[in-house]
């Protein structure tokens, strides 16, 4: 496995590709955006003129791209990649989509003769330039145990969690159980503000009690006790409130699709999309504090 396609290269896919670039593939990039793909041809990359250039002749195809919608058409549209790529190249869709979509896209690839993995990631831009982002991948064993060497050299957890569509349902319950964590720990230290507990004093005890979380300890919504968090840069993202809401949204679908209701996602995502719709999209998911502090219109 040697010659790599790659199709979205934005803030995710671009630090990914070049991560290939450096463990020594020969990788061929496709953007919409001439610029995204400039930076992977100044890494050492080739240039694509086209989806089905860039999944022509190589031996493993990686999908960045935003969202559902994208991604079918980028692998089953007029111009799409699979009726052009060889029999036996193997796909790996890293998008964040819908689980019923990438079930679909993964059965139209197996009917064409390829394999194909959903594998979307966590870990955000820094993840991804650090080649430590962690892959949650649905897909067969087959196209699990030829895309995995590849997939080590962009990450440092690669968890295969069963069949197609698999790594969607993963990401989509992580990032329900994240937008939920951080609401709740933002409710909670604006409630001990108002009666009079500092900030440094609650995440002192809450982060050593029962109530820590990865939300807290890692992304803080208030400045100071965790350096590093969004907080102390006004809340410029990190994780921007905007991809939250997309998950969460996401996370509500596949909620319908299991026949079940989940009222702390659902209030989660109608608090995230009180935040974006009054224009707070463009800040840190951490920023949902400023909501319940009353603080945004
Ligand atoms: P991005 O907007 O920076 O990159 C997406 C790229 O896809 C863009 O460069 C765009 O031009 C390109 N694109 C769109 N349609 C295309 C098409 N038809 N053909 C070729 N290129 C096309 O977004 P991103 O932040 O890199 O996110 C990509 C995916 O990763 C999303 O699904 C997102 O939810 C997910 N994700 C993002 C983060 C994050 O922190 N940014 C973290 C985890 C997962």
């Amino acid at each position: 496995m040697k010659n790599i396609g790659f199709i979205g290269v934005g803030n995710m896919g671009g630090p990914m590709a070049r991560n290939l670039l450096k463990a020594g593939f020969a990788v061929k990039a496709f953007d919409l955006s001439a610029e995204a793909v400039a930076a992977v041809v100044a890494a050492g990359g080739t240039k694509a003129a086209s989806a089905q250039e860039a999944a022509t002749d190589v031996d493993l195809v990686v999908t960045m791209l935003p969202a559902g919608k994208h991604v079918r058409d980028v692998y089953l549209g007029a111009k799409g990649i699979l009726a052009v790529a060889r029999k036996g190249t193997v796909f790996v869709d890293s998008s964040t989509i819908d689980v019923k979509t990438a079930r679909e896209v993964i059965k139209a690839a197996e009917a064409a003769g390829m394999l194909m993995l959903d594998a979307p990631v966590s870990g955000g831009v820094g993840g991804a330039e650090n080649a430590a982002l962690t892959f949650m991948v649905g897909g067969s064993d087959a196209a699990f145990a030829a895309a995995k060497p590849v997939l080590e050299k962009m990450g440092k957890k690669i968890v295969h969690a069963g069949g197609a569509g698999n790594g969607q349902v993963a990401k989509a319950c992580n990032n329900m159980v994240l937008g939920i964590t951080m609401t709740a720990i933002s409710e909670a230290f604006v409630m001990a503000e108002k009666l009079g507990l500092a900030p440094q004093a609650m995440f002192d005890i809450v982060s050593a009690s029962s109530g820590g979380c990865w939300a807290l300890s890692n992304h803080c919504p208030v400045p100071g006790p965790v350096p590093t968090s969004a907080a102390n840069r006004d809340y410029k993202p990190g994780f921007s409130a905007e991809l939250m809401l997309k998950d969460l949204k996401l996370s509500q679908e596949a909620a319908r699709a299991a026949g079940m209701s989940t009222p702390l996602g659902s209030e989660a995502t109608a608090l995230y999309s009180e935040f974006v719709n009054a224009g707070n999209g463009g800040l840190d998911y951490s920023a949902i504090i400023k909501l319940v502090r009353g603080e945004t219109a």
